[in-house]
């Protein structure tokens, strides 16, 4: 029947590309009836219906069948639990197609991101992937950067790459603004775009793509010292990020590599995945990213007193001070307050976005369950109505209506509740693969919901808790969870 319709579409789509409209409502009406019988026709408000939702999972089967599947080899925790858990699926080397839950999840980290960003006055902006070589060759980048680069050309022979990573492309757009004024200034302009980067070895999932997501910001200052303010601000903001997330970060020092400047820190996660090796000090603030300290140095270089371990991490944050390396490149003059032209003091600050996601999968999950920071969890809460059958099965109608007035009465629950329909499944099935999925709340609609006084079993995932809670009371616990 699929692909009859399908067929059908493709025709009408080759020979009448204006019928699309036309088109989709006729597949929607046939698949509309197609599903008269079920309660799946989701429209508008109903509830989310975990058997519509497009995550494809197979993390039961892994674990009940012992399956010895591929994705079951994969040594890295977070790449086969993303696999396992429907929100990622590999198309090439490096490159993943980000499943609906992810996108979710993603979504959120930008809206945190966003947040923290223009928090310190940063604004939004969006610059092509397209780069000009010409950009890259006065920057000397287009050389430097080798392998690395992915290059291209167009149809008339220009040479171009697609961006790894965008100084080159905004301090130009700076210095085409003539007219800017100290009074302007700092500006600090990011983005939250693709990146790409032929990566020698892309592995684990989205910690090391080809193709990834990333918050780049830029910053222009007026001076040293005003770009030095905009980089502490930076990384307090790079800190609340990552505390909102519950992420336990290291800010170490570090190289700057062919960005070039001059003062660096990355952000690193703890984590024996992680493929940079760091230097802390068990004695005061120090740590380092072991490139750049001494080669066999044990002993702490700013305290003198303790010893340096070493440990593991995943850099999800660089920071870099550039000074004018590149506004004098690209000319990106400002006008001081006599009208002279100075060149800007500028700032380059990364974060990893999907990155980001896969390693607060990583640190956060066991191995066969999927825990993320609260604020990013596809959806907050799971509804489990009773088995089809079981003496319970007239509950099926207060579930359903319980989602529905969660999402109504609590308004930051808008979107973030599922119902798990799926009830030719038991209740123990369904719990354990909401457990696995992990859904902060899971909540029952069982046997102690048909008593006199309805009692919903709460689940909160972070805590452990299981809670036994009325309807008032699962509203008060539920209108706490913050969402973003
Ligand atoms: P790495 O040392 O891990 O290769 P990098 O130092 O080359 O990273 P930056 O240029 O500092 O990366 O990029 C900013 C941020 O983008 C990094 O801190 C990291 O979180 C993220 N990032 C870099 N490369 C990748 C990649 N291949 N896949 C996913 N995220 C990446
Ligand atoms: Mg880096």
């Amino acid at each position: 029947m699929e692909a009859v319709l399908w067929l059908c579409c493709r025709k009408l789509l080759a020979h009448q590309p204006r019928a699309l409209t036309q088109h989709t409502r006729c597949l929607s009406s046939c698949a509309g009836s197609a599903l008269k019988s079920s309660p799946a026709r989701s429209v508008g408000t109903s509830p989310l219906l975990v058997s519509r939702l497009f995550q494809p999972s197979t993390l039961r089967e892994v674990q009940e069948l012992g399956m010895e599947g591929r994705a079951g080899e994969i040594p890295c925790k977070s790449q086969r639990l993303m696999l396992q858990a429907g929100l990622i699926h590999p198309s090439n080397p490096g490159c993943y197609y980000y499943l609906p839950a992810t996108v979710r999840a993603m979504e959120k980290l930008v809206r945190l991101i966003d947040q923290e960003m223009q928090g310190i006055g940063g604004q939004k902006l969006d610059m092509p992937s397209l780069c000009a070589a010409e950009l890259w060759r006065r920057s000397e980048r287009w050389d430097l950067m080798g392998k690395e680069l992915f290059r291209l050309r167009d149809r008339h022979g220009a040479e171009y790459c697609l961006g790894p990573t965008h100084e080159e492309a905004v301090t130009e757009l700076l210095a085409s603004q003539g007219t800017l004024s100290y009074r302007q200034l700092p500006l600090l302009l990011y983005q939250v775009t693709r990146k790409f980067r032929d990566e020698p070895k892309p592995r684990f999932g989205l910690l090391r793509g080809r193709e990834f997501y990333m918050k780049d910001m830029y910053s222009f200052d007026t001076s040293e010292e005003a770009a030095h303010l905009t980089y502490q601000a930076v990384c307090q903001a790079y800190a609340r990020l990552f505390a909102r997330l519950g992420l336990r970060c290291v800010q170490v020092q570090a190289d700057t590599g062919n960005i070039g400047g001059k003062l660096s820190h990355e952000f690193q996660l703890p984590a024996e995945i992680g493929e940079d090796r760091l230097l802390i000090c068990g004695n005061c603030t120090f740590s380092a990213n072991v490139e750049t300290v001494e080669p066999g140095k044990t002993d702490c270089p700013q305290c003198h007193k303790g010893t340096l371990a070493e440990s593991k991490g995943i850099e999800v944050g660089h920071t870099f001070y550039l000074g004018t390396k590149y506004s004098h490149i690209f000319n990106a003059f400002y006008h001081n307050d006599q009208n002279k032209p100075v060149l800007a003091e500028m700032g380059c600050f990364g974060l990893g976005v999907t990155r980001i996601l896969a390693a607060a999968i990583e640190v956060f999950s066991t191995e066969d369950a999927v825990r993320w920071p609260g604020l990013l969890a596809p959806y907050q809460v799971c509804v489990l109505p009773p088995k089809k059958g079981s003496k319970t099965e007239e509950l099926a109608g207060l579930a359903e209506e319980l989602c529905h007035s969660l999402g109504t009465s609590v308004p930051r629950l808008k979107g973030e509740v599922v119902l798990d329909d799926r009830t030719q499944l038991t209740i123990g099935k369904r719990f354990k693969d909401a457990g696995r999925l992990g859904y902060p709340y899971v909540i029952v609609v069982g046997k102690s919901a048909a008593e006199e006084q309805p009692r919903f079993e709460v689940c909160c995932q972070q805590s452990g808790e299981t809670l036994f809670l009325s309807r008032e009371g699962l509203m008060d616990l539920l209108s706490e969870v913050e969402t973003v």
